[in-house]
Order: C-alpha cells, then structure tokens, then sequence
C-alpha cells in the first residue's frame, strides 16, 4: 500500500493496537489508536497513569511495534525505517534518562558516536539546555534528578532529531528550571521545525506548550482538539472531569 505522504505530517498513527503479554494475563495498551501530528508542532498527551502515553510514544521510534495498526514518520511506515536511523530522527528522552557511566562529557559524546560523527563542542549543548560547561567533566552519576534530566534533553539533541519523544521530562525540575525549558524547546519548535510529542502529568504545562492536546484513558484517545479547545471547549464528559482532577 503506497504510504501516507503529506509534506506536513511527521507522525501518523492509523488504528494502532498494542496488547503486552505479562505474567498476570495480557494488558491491552492501547485500543485503535488514530490521529496526527503536523510537522513543526507540539502535540501534549495528557491523561492517568498507566492510559498508554509511554508506549504510544515507544511506537514512534521502534521501542515498541504494534500488534495492529501502523505508523508513519514523515510518511514512511515506522517498521520500514533502519531502526538506528529513525532514533535519531525521533530521539526519546525519559523522565529518567539512563546513565552511561563516565563523564557528562562521554555522555555527550557517545549520543554523537551513534551519529557517526565527532563532537567538538559537548559544552554548547549543555548551555542550551542551561547547564554550566564546569559541568562536562563531572560523573554523571553524581548529577541531580534535575540535572540529569537536562542532560537527557543534551543528549537528545545532539543528534539533531527532526522530532523529539518527551516522556514527562521537567518532573525534577524546579519551577523557575521548568519555564527555562520550556521556553528552550518551544523556540527549538518555532525556529528549527522540530516536532515535539510531549507527555506530561502537569496540566498548565501541556496547555502552556500545547499546539495540539490528546487525552488518552485506558489505551484510547477519548479528546484530541487544538489545546486551547482542549481546555476551553472540551467534548468528552470524561474530560471534564480529568480538568477538574478526577480520573
Ligand atoms: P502511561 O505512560 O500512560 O502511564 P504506559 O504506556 O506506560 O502508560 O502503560 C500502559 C499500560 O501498559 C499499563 O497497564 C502498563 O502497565 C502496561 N505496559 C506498558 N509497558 C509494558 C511492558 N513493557 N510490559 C508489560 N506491560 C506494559
Ligand atoms: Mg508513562
């Protein structure tokens, strides 16, 4: 079947089921999932614990295949990228990024290594994400939750993604770090394209950064409206009460 081409479309996800078979019987992850991200972007996903945010961001980069259903990047089936390729153009950050024992410095290097390409400056991506440069020579491991998450940001952006998979990545920032960035990686949207997929357990923030906001509950989106509707206006009675702090 010929792809779904659209110059302004970076993610598209058509009736994407995903069931994970555990010890206590099979969870059913998500249910028909549908919808699109434009290119450019910032799509905030939104809903309880355990609703299929995570995984319906680990469908993006190939962490996670569907049992049914496909997705697109950039038009291309997921499943037809190299897989190494489409990780750097869809780079994952977690709320806990995974540490590679060494320096911050390695750190940064490394996520350039798997680009194939030296770093020269590890220290201007720490700036961008606000972190000293006194920092690089530092034992990641001996970095705050904070800090480690901006590192987790650096490290991502080192490749360059042309789409960023943010998994609730300010939960350890205070609230001044918070704005910073936040501002940081809406500038990167407006001014470079990229297209951001934000999960996020902060309200304020998802409409703050939101172009466009989803709520998902139990594997399905039950609300996708451009964020400001999302709040103002929202369909769903269940989104209501979401808003108003029931699940
Ligand atoms: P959210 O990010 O919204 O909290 P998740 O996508 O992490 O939700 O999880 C959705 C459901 O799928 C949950 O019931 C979770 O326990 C289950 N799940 C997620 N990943 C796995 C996995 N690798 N193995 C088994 N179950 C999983
Ligand atoms: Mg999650």
């Amino acid at each position: 079947m010929a792809d779904r081409i659209s110059d302004n479309q970076a993610v598209w996800f058509e009736e994407v089921s995903k069931t994970f078979v555990t010890a206590r019987g099979p969870v059913r992850a998500l249910r028909g999932i549908s919808g699109e991200v434009p290119a450019g972007a910032i799509l905030t996903l939104v809903g309880p614990s355990g609703s299929g945010k995570s995984t319906l961001l680990s469908l993006v980069n190939l962490m996670v295949t569907p049992d049914e259903g496909r997705v697109f990047v950039f038009g291309r089936e997921a499943s037809a990228w190299d897989p190494p390729a489409l990780r750097r153009t869809a780079a994952l950050v977690f709320q806990r990024p995974p540490v590679i024992p060494g320096s911050v410095r390695d750190n940064l290097i490394l996520g350039a290594r798997l680009q194939g390409r030296p770093l020269d400056h590890p220290e201007d991506f720490l700036e961008m994400v606000g972190l000293p440069r006194e920092l690089l020579d530092q034992d990641a491991r001996e970095l705050s939750g904070g800090q480690l998450q901006r590192l987790g940001l650096a490290r991502a952006l080192v490749l360059e993604p042309r789409i960023l998979l943010l998994d609730e990545v300010t939960s350890a920032l205070d609230p001044s770090a918070v704005r910073e960035v936040e501002t940081f990686l809406t500038d990167l949207c407006h001014s470079r394209g990229v297209t951001i997929l934000w999960v996020t357990h902060d309200l304020d923030q998802a409409r703050r950064v939101g172009d466009w906001t989803w709520l998902m509950a139990a594997g399905e989106i039950i609300e996708a409206k451009a964020t400001e509707d999302f709040f103002m206006q929202p369909d769903n009675p269940l989104t209501l009460r979401f808003l108003a702090g029931g699940h």
